[in-house]
């Protein structure tokens, strides 16, 4: 006899392993199974976002940080650091601290939870019936009321750059460079181009981003991606629109790159070379033909705005399905999920899902871009205000970037909010509470803002929306 679950969820990452704890919470008996062996040669839970994704690119982002600014801005400040230093490998070690600490907490609360880990892979089959292979063992057949799909999503190839992990990486290899690089190539200006590219320049290496796109951030409101630009030219990030590589040849220690850019052939040597051009689902093994579930055009896996797949009783979550690959978005969905499965009425919103991308300054927003509204054909208003006039931001020495409302003309709601500044990444939260709460403009404009505190331009943008801003100078536009 197969042993029978009432939720079986494939794939512990963010999406999977939130997915397994919520329905523990609601009294169901759950089994996770989890693939992933760590570069320590452990079982571990986590996923992309724990263990190669979100958090170790955040710890070596605030390391890099920190060495800028001892390097530059603590002398701004009047503090001599005297003759600096950098540890790589104790960089790189702390890093990975913090990541064991976090991947080891998940495990502790699924014993805590009593969710069954199960260690290997997991493929569905016909009838909701899903194929265990143990890391160490038979495959076995297991049964269950329902199963949640959360494999998560891998790093798109491309042929001219074919990855190695050692000259030529995807974004798991370039976490684990164990020296900076002279030169550095960045296939790719998108957020792992940024993030990572950000890392290594501010390490000290020389980094050339190359993007095939002629828009820089095309997705992000181009008034704040514009001045993005600008910002991260000037410190050092040599981004290339519309370049498209054609070719690399691998040497020893470095990689021979052929690009086009303007009608012209270039050709650079990297030390290093980064591909950073998107992630796609991974279904790899996670279906087995008579499985059901229907793929998408893109080859998604198909579900309605409740994560329904099209056999019922199976739900697909995360990076395998629609929408942007974000941990926060595949930890509403597996929420969800599990509320559905309970009996509970539960939905995300997908108009409020927030975007960050952890440069310095960050980039966060929420909701509609201007060219989106406009696009939309309805009137529209826009508040914008500069950190450069915030008291709080010129004592941090953080003046760069603005605060930026997109807001509905006729009934004054929030259409959207981007910010391009300090802490941007926990700023936007206060446009997703406010759209959550279906606010108007005007709510934000009446409320009172501590002082001195980066908060206060979210104010004057919103105030700035109906020409209100006391500290910076407005002229009404004419109609
Ligand atoms: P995943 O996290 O990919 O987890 C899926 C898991 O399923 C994997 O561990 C895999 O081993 C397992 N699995 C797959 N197939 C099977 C199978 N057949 N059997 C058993 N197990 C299986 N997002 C943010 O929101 N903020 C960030 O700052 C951020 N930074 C990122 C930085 C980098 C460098 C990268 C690469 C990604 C980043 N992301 C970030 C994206 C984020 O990591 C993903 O959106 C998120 O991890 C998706 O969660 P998931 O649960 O859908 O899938
Ligand atoms: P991305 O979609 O953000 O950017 C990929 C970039 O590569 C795009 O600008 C695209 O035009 C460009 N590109 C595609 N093919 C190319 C080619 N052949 N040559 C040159 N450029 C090419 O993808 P990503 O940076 O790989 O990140 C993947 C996903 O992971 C992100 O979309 C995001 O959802 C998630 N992520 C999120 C965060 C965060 O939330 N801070 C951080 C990292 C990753």
């Amino acid at each position: 006899m197969a042993d029978k679950y009432d939720v079986i969820v494939i794939g512990g990452g963010p999406g999977g392993y939130v997915t397994a704890i919520r329905c523990a919470q609601l009294g169901l008996n759950t089994a996770c199974i989890e693939k992933r062996i760590n570069k320590q040669d452990q079982p571990a839970l986590g996923g992309t976002c724990l263990n190669v994704g979100c958090i170790p690119s955040k710890a070596l982002l605030d390391s890099s940080w920190k060495y800028h600014e001892a390097e530059g801005a603590f002398a701004d400040h009047g503090i001599q650091v005297g003759k600096l230093g950098m540890d790589v490998k104790a960089m790189q070690e702390r890093k990975d601290k913090v990541v064991l600490q976090l991947t080891g907490g998940v495990a502790s609360l699924f014993k805590a939870n009593k969710v069954t880990w199960l260690q290997g892979s997991g493929e569905l089959k016909a009838n909701k019936q899903v194929v265990f292979t143990p890391h160490d063992g038979e495959a076995q057949t297991l049964e269950a009321e329902n199963v949640v799909l959360a494999a998560g999503s891998v790093p798109v190839a491309i042929p001219p750059a074919e990855v190695d992990q050692n000259i030529v990486v995807d974004s798991t290899g370039a976490l684990e460079f164990d020296a900076v690089p002279k030169k550095l190539g960045v296939i790719g200006a998108g957020i792992i181009g940024l993030e990572l590219g950000s890392v290594w320049s501010r390490l000290g290496s020389e980094v050339t981003v190359l993007e095939a796109v002629d828009t820089f951030l095309p997705t992000v409101d181009q008034q704040i991606a514009k001045e993005a630009m600008k910002l991260f030219t000037k410190q050092g990030l040599d981004i290339h629109l519309g370049a498209r590589v054609t070719g690399t040849k691998k040497n020893k220690n470095s990689v021979r790159v052929t690009y086009t850019l303007n009608g012209e052939e270039h050709e650079e040597t990297y030390d290093r070379l980064i591909v950073a051009v998107g992630r796609r689902p991974y279904t790899e093994g996670l279906l087995s033909q008579d499985a059901g579930v229907t793929l998408d055009e893109r080859n998604y896996i198909y579900v309605d705005n409740q994560c329904r797949t099209d056999v019922p009783g199976v739900y697909a979550i995360g990076d395998l399905v629609r929408g942007p690959a974000l941990a926060h978005k595949a930890i509403e969905e597996g929420v969800m999920v599990a509320e559905v499965i309970a009996g509970e009425h539960t939905q995300v919103n997908y108009d409020a899902v927030p975007g960050v991308i952890y440069t310095h300054p960050e980039v966060a927003w929420v909701g509609k871009s201007e060219q989106e509204a406009k696009d939309s054909g309805e009137p529209y208003k826009t508040g914008v205000v500069p950190f450069a006039a915030n008291g709080r931001a010129l004592a941090a020495g953080e003046p760069a970037g603005m605060v930026k409302f997109v807001v509905d003309e006729k009934t004054d709601r929030i259409l959207g909010m981007h910010v391009l500044g300090p802490q941007a990444s926990e700023l936007i939260q206060q446009g997703v509470i406010a759209m959550e709460f279906g606010s108007s403009i005007e709510d934000l404009q009446l409320m009172m803002f501590g002082h001195p505190s980066l908060s206060e331009t979210v104010h004057e943008a919103a105030l700035a929306t109906d020409y209100k801003a006391i500290h910076v100078a407005q002229r009404r536009r004419k109609k």
